[in-house]
């Protein structure tokens, strides 16, 4: 069984540092054409890698952003940025170069386990204050079977954020800088007017008129609807505060859903028992690299409702192709 606690203190740090970016934002000192979002992702990002790097280093990883991109479209200031703070992180001095070997490390690999890495997902999110997830998730011969998310904003009592992960089937929550470790599972609700839906703020992610069709096909107009950034929705399903998380794209959408989006939210809701299936019911398809393959939208739930969601799902489809 391997050890998660490395990829743990990665995502810790690449959440504080995520909180730095956040702070200085937010006081004005981003001025001069500082992007927050690109230096807190490459920031994260090079963190997460950096752990893989050292404690799996002979594991495969796919990740959302790339060194030779750092160099050549990230600004000096941008990158002046990210130094700093991975050097106050790591309390060691980095150097551009340390920055594209971790963020590059394991890139194109073949292996039997490959960790997908999206460092902040939700970047609206992130920028909005509102939700956002760094997100480490691991394909074992390409099937989801670990993750560890971080939910800076999940909303516990404290707000203190929570550390989300899977291992051999289980999934747990522990604060996210640490307490201690809780074992989570779906709801098992099943009566429409107890559930609790979510699908993205973003319009442009998916579509909230055809969700709100298969809503209605599924009989589901009394449950309770919210609007989530990030594979924090993923999250809710695992720790049973919410049992159905609809994502389906705008109709004639060409843009594949991307494997770090998807690959630890799937992990993490399947050991807590629920499911996570392509619009008819057939499991997500990670076998093809950067892309879901022949994937039309993602149906999360917490299992109980998930036949009657697919027959919703089905009707809308059927309705749609003969318009
Ligand atoms: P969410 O916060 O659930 O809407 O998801 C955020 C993720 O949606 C981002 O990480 C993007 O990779 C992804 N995304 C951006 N544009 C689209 C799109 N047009 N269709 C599907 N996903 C998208
Ligand atoms: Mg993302």
């Amino acid at each position: 069984m391997i050890d998660f606690q490395p990829i743990f203190q990665a995502v810790r740090q690449a959440a504080e540092l995520c909180r730095a970016v956040q702070e200085m934002h937010l006081a004005g000192g981003e001025k001069g054409g500082h992007e927050p979002v690109t230096v807190a992702d490459y920031g994260a990002q090079a963190l997460l890698c950096r752990a893989i790097s050292l404690h799996f280093p002979d594991d495969a990883v796919l990740a959302e952003e790339q060194g030779g991109q750092f160099v050549e479209l990230v600004s000096d200031g941008e990158k002046a940025q990210v130094i700093r703070l991975l050097s106050e992180t790591l309390g060691q001095r980095v150097t551009e170069a340390d920055i594209v070997r971790w963020l590059d490390h394991g890139y194109g690999g073949e292996a039997e386990r490959t960790w997908v890495i999206d460092p902040i997902d939700g970047t609206r999110g992130f920028l909005a204050l509102r939700n956002y997830v760094i997100a480490a998730g691991l394909l074992v011969d390409k099937r989801p079977a670990g993750a560890v998310i971080g939910a800076p904003g999940y909303p516990t009592p404290d707000r203190r954020g929570v550390l989300f992960h899977a291992q051999s089937g289980i999934a747990y929550m522990q604060p996210l800088y640490g307490g201690a470790l809780k074992r989570i599972r779906a709801s098992d609700r099943a009566e429409p007017a107890s559930l609790r839906v979510l699908e993205s703020v973003e319009k442009s992610h998916a579509s909230h008129e055809r969700m709100e069709r298969v809503r209605r096909a599924a009989g589901l107009e009394e449950s309770a609807l919210e609007r989530l950034d990030s594979m924090e929705k993923y999250a809710r399903i695992a720790a049973g505060d919410a049992e159905l998380y609809l994502r389906l794209p705008r109709l004639f959408s060409k843009r594949p859903h991307m494997v770090w989006d998807h690959a630890a939210g799937v992990a993490l809701v399947q050991a807590a028992g629920g499911l996570a299936t392509d619009v008819d019911g057939s499991p997500l398809d990670f076998t093809q690299g950067r892309t879901l393959a022949n994937n039309r939208g993602i149906i999360v739930s917490n299992g109980r409702i998930h036949a009657r969601v697919l027959e919703g799902v089905a009707k809308v489809l059927a309705e749609e192709s003969q318009a």
